[in-house]
């Protein structure tokens, strides 16, 4: 059996400790992966764009075919009470769920009025300042969205990118570049990707391929606000390659540099720094 974090689950109206089963053998997302979820953080004792991930949660869900039941206000008000069962500043993911109990048009989809919820509390550390990982080229692609449902963060999504980065692990790095359908960057397996070249800092221009992510641009407005040059644009693989520096933002961990690419060597540099310090700044302010 899988051992847990410490873990509160409101769910059906009441909270519960360790992992309670919500689903059985006839729910159609434990069959049909009819789920979507999201993930926001509580860390030094704030929640930085809570409220975000919550309205995430809800358009995740209508776009995946769901109904969404809770409103931002009433996820952040049961955040807030679940977060009084962990100790002052303990880090903890947040992670609101949403998905089909019973079938739905032709079986294969779900019934949104049978839509179901958790919010899901678990203890869960944050990655230290000194943190960094190493990156190469991912074999597999994102999907369009004429192949999966990539504008809803759905959980039907992930094991493609679990292949990808078990695929990078067993050829000895932390994480995997991950292109979309026409070779351009996307994103990495958990979160996504900057670059900075000649004092400049660039990241994929969203184009449905990939999670918009709410960090990403959070980072993109600090850093904008505090005189950084950031540009949206399509980027290929070798610019990643030649780049100065590279790091990735996520709510998990917020920003990690990138110390290898490849077989090169990189500097966590200082934009990466910077975007810390401004995000750190941020959700303190
Ligand atoms: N891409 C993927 C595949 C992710 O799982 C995440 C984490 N949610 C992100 C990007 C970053 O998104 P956000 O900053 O909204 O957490």
């Amino acid at each position: 059996m899988a051992e847990w974090s410490t873990t509160w689950t409101w769910f059906d109206g009441a909270w519960h400790e360790g992992n309670p089963p919500i689903m059985g053998p006839r729910t159609h997302a434990a069959w049909l992966g009819s789920s979507v979820f999201d993930g926001a953080r509580a860390f030094e004792g704030v929640t930085p764009d809570l409220d975000l991930h919550c309205q995430r949660v809800n358009d995740s869900a209508v776009a995946l075919g769901l109904k969404a039941t809770k409103s931002v206000g009433e996820m952040m008000e049961l955040t807030s009470e679940g977060l009084g069962k962990f100790g002052p500043g303990t880090p903890v993911y947040i992670k609101p769920m949403y998905w089909a109990e019973g079938d739905g048009i032709g079986t294969i989809a779900g019934d949104p009025e049978t839509t179901r919820f958790c919010l899901c509390l678990f203890e869960a550390a944050i990655a230290p300042k000194d943190a960094s990982m190493s990156v190469t080229l991912s074999p597999f692609r994102r999907p369009t969205m004429e192949c999966m449902p990539v504008n809803a963060k759905a959980g039907c999504l992930y094991p493609n990118n679990a292949r990808a980065i078990v695929e990078a692990k067993a050829r000895g790095f932390d994480n995997a570049i991950v292109l979309d359908m026409l070779g351009n960057v996307a994103e990495l397996t958990t979160s996504n990707v900057f670059m900075a070249k000649d004092g400049v800092v660039h990241t994929p221009a969203p184009n449905g391929t990939f999670l918009n992510g709410i960090t990403r641009q959070r980072i993109i407005g600090l850093l904008r606000k505090s005189g950084v040059e950031v540009v949206e644009r399509t980027l290929s693989y070798r610019e990643f390659q030649e780049a100065d520096e590279i790091f990735s933002t996520g709510n998990y961990n917020k920003v990690v540099p990138i110390n290898r690419i490849e077989t090169r060597d990189l500097q966590p540099g200082p934009f990466a720094a910077r975007a810390r310090e401004l995000y750190w700044e941020f959700a303190h302010g």
